[in-house]
């Protein structure tokens, strides 16, 4: 009987929300308007099912802005976390980065300073664990936390970002399901 392939699930998987987990669609405040993206249930579910603990890690300039309030946020991602069908929120743990990029940030990615704290806390390993995002400021922030890196980039055709991902040596997925079959296979 042939050995069955070992499987690494991450031990920690730090998430965008916009444009990762959901539709991107700009500064968004109302829950009605949240559209999970394709297989993003079913990625979370494998990773929790596995143990791999998963954060939330979203910049929200709006707040400092003044669009919309934290509460709004919270909102939104309550909606999210309903849409996703999971049963109970998913999330360890969340970061809402309110400020603006203008103003001194202090969790805004590309800060790594959520997740330095978590895996902190957490006593989890560095190179086991995943940042994954749309934005340069996701894999900055993943890379200067001294965590892996991946990119969302549903479509080739709109893909803004690829010589800053290139550069940092990012790998691109469609969605997160695809990332996740990459990592575990
Ligand atoms: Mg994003």
């Amino acid at each position: 009987m042939a050995t069955p392939a070992r499987v690494r699930f991450p031990a920690a998987v730090f998430l965008d929300r916009d444009g990762t987990l959901i539709e991107d669609r700009h500064y968004l405040a109302d829950p009605a308007g949240v559209a999970i993206l394709p297989g993003v249930p079913e990625a979370l579910g494998r990773l929790r099912a596995a143990g791999t603990r998963l954060f939330l890690f979203t910049n929200q300039s709006g707040v400092g802005r003044g669009y919309f309030t934290l509460a709004d946020v919270a909102a939104v991602n309550d909606r999210m976390v309903e849409l996703f069908g999971l049963g109970a929120d998913p999330f360890t743990a969340v970061c809402i980065a309110p400020e603006r990029p203008d103003e001194p940030s202090v969790y805004r990615k590309p800060s790594p300073r959520f997740i330095t704290e978590m895996l902190a806390r957490h006593a989890l390993d560095p190179t086991a664990a995943w940042m994954i995002g749309d934005a340069p400021s996701d894999w900055e922030a993943g890379i200067a936390a001294g965590i892996r890196a991946a990119a969302i980039v549903a479509d080739p055709a709109a893909d803004r970002h690829r010589a800053r991902r290139e550069e940092l040596g990012v790998a691109a997925h469609p969605g997160l399901l695809d990332w996740l079959r990459a990592v575990v296979r």
